[in-house]
């Protein structure tokens, strides 16, 4: 019986190329970051840093709401859009 035992080794993990490598990890990053997205949509806006707009308190007076935000302090991340269809 010396011809049993001979098994293929199916597993992915041998044959690989470089290019496949990285297309799985981009779109298993694609899928992470969709998934944080998702979850969490929205990020303190960039010009206020999420403070709305009032940019120090010696000059409260100085600036009204944030221009880039409209004094809501936050905005969408990219790709927010896209995953959040309930979103604006
Ligand atoms: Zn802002």
């Amino acid at each position: 019986m010396a011809g049993q035992g001979v098994q293929r080794c199916r597993c992915t993990c041998s044959g690989m190329s470089g290019a496949e490598f990285w297309v799985i990890a981009a779109a298993a990053a694609g899928v992470l970051w969709a998934g944080d997205v998702f979850i969490n949509p929205k990020a303190p806006c960039r010009g206020c840093q999420g403070h709305r707009g009032r940019h120090g308190l010696s000059r409260p007076k100085a600036y009204g709401d944030c221009r880039r935000c409209g004094g809501r302090g936050e905005r969408l991340r990219f790709g927010a859009r896209w995953v959040r269809r309930d979103l604006r």
